[in-house]
């Protein structure tokens, strides 16, 4: 690799909202992700198991349509 061109490596500090958090390889110190594989349905094979809420359970929740 060239000198002086690249961004320091370090070791970075994900924070999911979910609550885990891991080390990896990143040019920041920390960073917070929305999804991660602690709470992603693709790897806990469970729908809606992280926290998120979408446009339409919003719009269901303002006109009690939740039932
Ligand atoms: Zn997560």
């Amino acid at each position: 690799m060239k000198k002086g061109i690249h961004p320091e490596m370090v070791d970075c500090t994900f924070k999911c909202v979910c609550g885990a958090t891991f080390v990896a390889k990143s040019n920041k110190e920390t960073c917070n992700v929305e999804v991660c594989s602690e709470c992603h349905p693709y790897f806990t094979g469970k729908q809606n198991n992280a926290k998120r809420s979408t446009k339409i359970e919003k719009f269901k929740s303002k006109y009690n349509l939740n039932k």
